[in-house]
């Protein structure tokens, strides 16, 4: 029997990985070579691991136009968020780019991967911000990101040419999804629940993916933390991942019911859109279901708080199932989380989110299990000092000095000249 819940988007899970043999790079070194910033060189990685299954590169105009308008690919598969590497028209002239061109992408000084150039193209930012993001506002954070594209965008097949090195401590934390599958199957996790999560977990998250783990009757619950693109008052990446991963290591939930992952990934904040999404790529993970809560993936009040749960509600079968959450909050007279429509103290609700648990970290309220577990607290605070420069929230001095999550490996040599690299 074929369990279609289990096989990536599109069924084939795509690899595109050809690391650089030592007489390749002749080769490469004749090709016209494009640095690449953080965020495209994460989604040439996520690409050529198959984390974006189906899609081998960056769109074309058929399938962004496609994306745009009705929410597939020209395949016909469903698919909500552009992946396009963009470039100026300078930039373009200059490398006389054109189709049938390969060129080699390259981040940190270092190949990371070659690009097949199938079109080079534009499209209406404006139309593509309004469909994606239901607005043009440039508040809005995606689309900032969508205005702020160089005005050609060039498709083509991505092959990664040199896997980056994740580094500590997130190398025992990323999987590619063939690894996360083969984890799962290890497991014996047949059934998989997906925690989407860009916070240390306090006692409302436990909660909710405990419920989540019931109510899919599931065999494990799969935290994907998504790390990548930071803005000053982020968590730090390093508290979110081992936050999440202490919950099981002290207990929280048993051994081999609990896991914690990575993805590199540049919120969109595309409300609904994203929600697609992010089921499709835990889908290519191996997950069975996936968590939704309220505003997921959303910003400011660009979108009505359930709009991520009703937007599956016109989609075909993904292949992952929702697990819809409603709202829930701390409840004094329960002594515990709670959830709207369970219990009868609504009047008495204490919002666990966002500011509550701020004060409680930064040492000006006394955590307890049921707001935030000091065990969480211990190791927010040890982060805070191994890697966030003080602080487990995003600061200057962490963007400018922390270490990156991958590096390259060295594959060519530094220039020889006497330049610092600095200037
Ligand atoms: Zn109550």
């Amino acid at each position: 029997m074929v369990d279609n819940s289990l096989s990536p988007h599109g069924g084939v899970l795509v690899e595109r990985v050809a690391p650089l043999q030592a007489g390749d790079l002749d080769r490469i070194a004749r090709f016209p070579r494009i640095p690449v910033r953080d965020q495209i060189a994460r989604e040439c990685v996520n690409i050529a691991y198959g984390f974006f299954s189906p899609l081998e590169g960056f769109m074309g105009p058929a399938d962004l136009d496609s994306v745009a308008r009705s929410m597939t690919l020209e395949s016909g598969y469903i698919w909500s968020i552009p992946i396009v590497f963009d470039l100026s028209e300078a930039e373009v002239a200059q490398l006389g780019l054109k189709s049938g061109d390969s060129v080699l992408l390259t981040y940190q000084q270092q190949p990371l991967a070659v690009l097949e150039v199938e079109e080079i193209y534009s499209y209406d930012k404006e139309f593509l911000a309004q469909q994606v993001y239901g607005t043009t506002d440039e508040a809005h954070p995606g689309v900032q990101r969508t205005f702020t594209y160089q005005d050609k965008f060039v498709s083509g097949k991505v092959t990664l040419v040199n896997p980056p090195t994740i580094n500590p401590p997130f190398d025992r934390y990323w999987q590619t999804p063939r690894q996360l599958r083969r984890t799962l199957a290890e497991n014996d996790w047949n059934r998989v629940v997906a925690h989407q999560s860009r916070n240390v977990p306090h006692a409302g998250h436990e909660w909710l993916m405990k419920g989540a783990w019931f109510a899919s009757e599931a065999d494990g619950v799969l935290v994907s933390a998504v790390i990548g693109e930071k803005k000053p008052g982020d968590y730090i990446d390093e508290a979110i991942v081992l936050t999440h991963d202490l919950l099981r290591e002290a207990g929280f939930f048993r051994e081999g019911t609990h896991l914690t992952s990575t993805l590199m990934w540049d919120m969109r904040y595309a409300g609904p859109r994203e929600a697609v999404f992010h089921a499709l790529v835990r889908k290519n993970l191996g997950c069975t279901h996936h968590m939704f809560g309220r505003d997921h993936a959303g910003v400011g009040s660009y979108y009505d708080t359930y709009a991520a749960h009703r937007i599956f509600d016109d989609l075909p079968d993904l292949g992952i199932k929702s697990v819809l959450t409603l709202e829930w909050w701390y409840c004094p007279v329960c002594g515990s989380v709670t959830y709207e429509g369970l219990c009868g103290h609504r009047e008495e609700k204490q919002d666990l989110a966002g500011t509550l648990i701020r004060r409680i970290i930064q040492g000006g309220e006394e955590p307890a299990p049921t707001t935030l577990r000091a065990e969480v607290l211990e190791v927010v605070r040890e982060c805070a000092e191994k890697y966030g420069f003080g602080s487990p929230f995003v600061e200057d001095n962490y963007l400018q000095n922390r270490t990156p999550v991958m590096s390259m490996p060295t594959l060519e040599e530094d220039c020889t000249c006497t330049c610092t690299g600095n200037d």
